[in-house]
């Protein structure tokens, strides 16, 4: 089973793409919905927000837990942002799991939000990714592998069986990402 961290955010929408490639999802609300998943996802949201709720979930211990132990994981938007090991100009709560530095909102006010047809690596023709108040991420470790980019903006990576983008293909009807992580 596929697990989508659901505390708060657009966990709705993985549900529904993971279905789509047809495996089952799981929302992860404690730690014993979290043993019954072999993946995890992390959708978009407000990371300050995640963080207190990660807290009282008890899942902030549990969830670097299982990475430790080898569940992959996949952070879309906000998700990204809780695998960073740094956060530009924030002391807020990440796991720290990802050699990248990420920078909220990264994209600024006047493009607040946008759509946008990118080159994902490992994937045939264009991919079409929607970026809401997206991060992006300004330094990556000598482990990580850049999958996509916006001009000279990277907005996905990989780092063994941590992938982590800016944008949203949930809220598309493309599920290849989804199957690229399913299949990682
Ligand atoms: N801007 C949000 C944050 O900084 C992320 C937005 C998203 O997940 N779509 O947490």
């Amino acid at each position: 089973m596929i697990g989508v961290l659901s505390l708060q955010g657009d966990f709705a929408a993985h549900r529904r793409a993971i279905e789509s490639v047809g495996k089952e999802a799981v929302e992860v609300r404690t730690p014993s919905d979290l043993e019954k998943c072999e993946r995890l996802i992390m959708p978009g949201g407000e990371s300050t927000t995640l963080g207190i709720l990660l807290r009282l979930a008890g899942l902030d211990m549990a969830i670097p837990e299982r990475v430790n132990a080898g569940m992959p994981i996949w952070g879309t938007c906000m998700g990204m942002i809780l695998l960073a090991k740094e956060i530009e100009d924030s002391e807020q709560f990440r796991f720290g799991l990802m050699n990248i530095t990420v920078k909220r909102n990264a994209f600024g006010s006047q493009v607040f939000s946008f759509e946008q047809g990118l080159e994902f690596k490992g994937l045939d023709g264009p991919l079409h990714a929607v970026f809401i108040r997206a991060p992006v991420v300004t330094a990556v470790g000598t482990e990580v592998q850049v999958l996509a980019k916006v001009d000279d903006k990277v907005v996905a990576v990989r780092q063994d069986r941590m992938l982590g983008t800016a944008f949203h293909t949930e809220l598309t009807d493309d599920p290849r990402v989804h199957d690229f992580f399913i299949r990682m």
